[in-house]
């Protein structure tokens, strides 16, 4: 008998964000088979951040759906036409699936970088101390800051703080990772460390989607690249053909003024 074939680790169908009269989000589609590293490039004020946030249900989309390795997330139309989670225990079961990693890092600032890992793991998914302490110990070391595991954060460089968000981030065995940005705000000599983990991470065969503006990652780590537009996707394909054989001019353009 042959196996059924796997779900996607990501469907994201037809999404739609608006703030007010602001529409930000004007239908944008995304498959991520297990595995694929999803870079999102374009401008700022694009939408990519709020896609990703409504991917994480930080912000409910107006319309679409989302997917997360064969559950799709139920949501109720509400009177005034607006879409509500019809499951906050769904909505906590999809999120606990997804792992955001954010620019400013947002480790908790009153923790020690080990105390920031095993929280969720202990109080989300409800694993022994003593196991969360001993994986959050090898995730440490897997990332390279395994001797300031009693540090708090702000001891710590940004380079650092953000691995060790990534360490945070891996500790809840997510399906696929959500990074907005992850190396814009650390002095360029730190960025280096960050992009080696996330390589190592996407060569390991991790399911990412990353919005970045390190042209270098999306072109050689990227499975898939996407330029987004005043919430459209304009231009997706390899990163040989986004980068070398963009169709739409305005992608031309965004790339041209990063080289
Ligand atoms: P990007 O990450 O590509 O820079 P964002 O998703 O952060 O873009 O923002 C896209 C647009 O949505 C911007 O015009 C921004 O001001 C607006 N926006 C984002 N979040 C909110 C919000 N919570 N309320 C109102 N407008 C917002
Ligand atoms: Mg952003």
């Amino acid at each position: 008998m042959t196996e059924p074939p796997e779900p996607p680790a990501l469907v994201i169908d037809n999404l739609h964000k608006q703030f007010g009269s602001l529409e930000v989000l004007k239908g944008v589609s995304l498959t991520a088979q297990k595995g694929d590293v999803i870079s999102m490039i374009g401008s700022s004020g694009s939408g990519k951040s709020t896609f990703l946030r409504c991917i994480n249900l930080l912000e409910i989309p107006n319309q679409g759906t989302i997917s997360v390795n064969g559950e799709t997330l139920a949501m109720t139309q509400q009177r005034d036409g607006s879409l509500k989670p019809s499951s906050p225990k769904q909505v906590e079961r999809i999120r606990s699936r997804l792992s955001m990693v954010f620019q400013s890092f947002n480790l908790w600032s009153h923790l020690t970088v080990l105390e920031n890992i095993i929280e969720a793991p202990i109080h989300v998914l409800r694993i022994p101390r003593k196991e969360a302490i001993e994986r959050a110990e090898y995730l440490l070391k897997k990332v390279g800051i395994y001797e300031r595991k009693h540090y708090y954060p702000i001891n710590m460089s940004g380079g650092q703080q953000q691995r060790a968000a990534i360490a945070r981030a891996l500790a809840m065995n997510p399906d696929v990772m959500l990074f907005d940005e992850p190396t814009s705000a650390l002095d360029p000599e730190l960025v280096g460390d960050v992009l080696k983990v996330m390589t190592d991470l996407a060569t390991e065969g991790r399911t990412m989607i990353v919005v970045t503006h390190e042209m270098g990652f999306a072109r050689e780590v990227s499975s898939k690249v996407l330029f987004l537009h005043q919430g459209v996707i304009e231009e997706q394909g390899t990163p040989q053909a986004v980068f070398y054989a963009p169709t739409s001019e305005r992608c031309r353009q965004f790339l041209a003024s990063r080289i």
